[in-house]
């Protein structure tokens, strides 16, 4: 007998959708027919990243405020400090308390160029410090599988996630990767070097896979052979690239679901299809009572 090893998918997982916040009126629907779309699902939370600049920036703020005050949703902006002033982060810090936010994903962000920064922090620890010296927030941050590519070396970056977790974060949220026993043999790792928030996988459904390969380069993520096999020829072709990512997405999540995984985070670029299929594979149903 065939065992389609699906019936142990029950539903029974805490989902979080991660946003980006549009630039032009056309993303700007886009991004909400995707809320609209995801928002049955039920997740634990949806966040918003922060770009470089102030307008970026200020989109941010705009997409939360939004989420807050139309949704049924918990709105968490990252933040990033690289070239934050001490008094940028406490304004920004106040707004966001005023206006209900009680979780924020903390990060240093990316160094703009080769020139040393001119913000009053030097990486995501300090960051985490000057938030909880202000208001308690829940406190998530960025963790690396396959290391990041600026750290010394694995147990450097190691170091440093028992750092933000010692500071007060409260989970970390890995940067995607399609080599799940690296996640695996990471998460054994956090385990022995007394990491003990919960590891949530980011999970990236993949549709643009020339893009990726630019993106995985200056992340240092790998890209396996396989998965260069699957999207071979098809750079014409959007919906078999579409079929493809949600194959390869779903046979992610089924494998770290059966390791016991039960947090998964994903990184939607602001569209829902696929992420619904992927949460729909899991067994979560948009009346979640009914999905065991
Ligand atoms: P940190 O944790 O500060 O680490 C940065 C580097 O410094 C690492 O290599 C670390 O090992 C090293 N390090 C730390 N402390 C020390 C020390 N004391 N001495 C020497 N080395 C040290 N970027 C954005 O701009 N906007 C976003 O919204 C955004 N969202 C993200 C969400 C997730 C889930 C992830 C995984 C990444 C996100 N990023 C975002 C990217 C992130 O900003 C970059 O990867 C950035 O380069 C590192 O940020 P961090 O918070 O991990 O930095």
């Amino acid at each position: 007998r065939i065992n389609h090893d699906f019936a142990s998918l029950s539903g029974n997982v805490n989902l979080s959708f991660e946003f980006f916040p549009p630039n032009s009126n056309e993303m700007n629907s886009i991004l909400w027919n995707s809320i609209k779309k995801l928002e049955p699902l039920q997740p634990d939370f949806v966040s918003v990243t922060y770009g470089a600049g102030a307008s970026t920036r200020e989109r941010t703020h705009g997409v939360i405020e939004k989420i807050l005050t139309e949704t049924s949703l918990n709105a968490v902006p990252h933040l990033t400090c690289i070239d934050a002033t001490e008094s940028e982060i406490e304004t920004i810090a106040h707004r966001y308390w005023e206006l209900g936010v009680r979780h924020i994903v903390a990060l240093r962000g990316d160094k703009p160029d080769e020139r040393s920064h001119t913000g009053d922090f030097n990486y995501a620890t300090d960051l985490i410090y000057k938030l909880k010296s202000l208001y308690d927030f829940d406190i998530s941050v960025a963790a690396y599988p396959e290391v990041h590519p600026e750290a010394l070396n694995a147990q450097a970056d190691l170091d440093n996630l028992k750092r933000k977790v010692d500071a007060g974060a409260n989970r970390a949220i890995t940067q995607f990767f399609f080599n799940s026993e690296s996640f695996l043999r990471f998460r054994d790792k956090c385990a022995q070097n007394s990491i003990d928030v919960d590891l949530v996988p980011g999970i990236l459904p993949v549709t643009n896979f020339i893009q990726l390969l630019k993106f995985a380069r200056f992340t240092q993520v790998e890209i396996p052979g396989w998965m260069q096999k699957l999207y071979q020829g098809l750079d014409q072709d959007l919906i078999t690239r579409q079929l493809i990512a949600s194959h390869i997405a779903i046979e992610q999540v089924k494998l770290l679901s059966k390791e016991g995984i039960k947090n998964f985070h994903f990184y939607t670029l602001n569209r829902a299809d696929l992420t619904y299929a992927i949460c729909h594979s899991l067994g979560r149903r948009e009346c979640f009572a009914a999905a065991s």
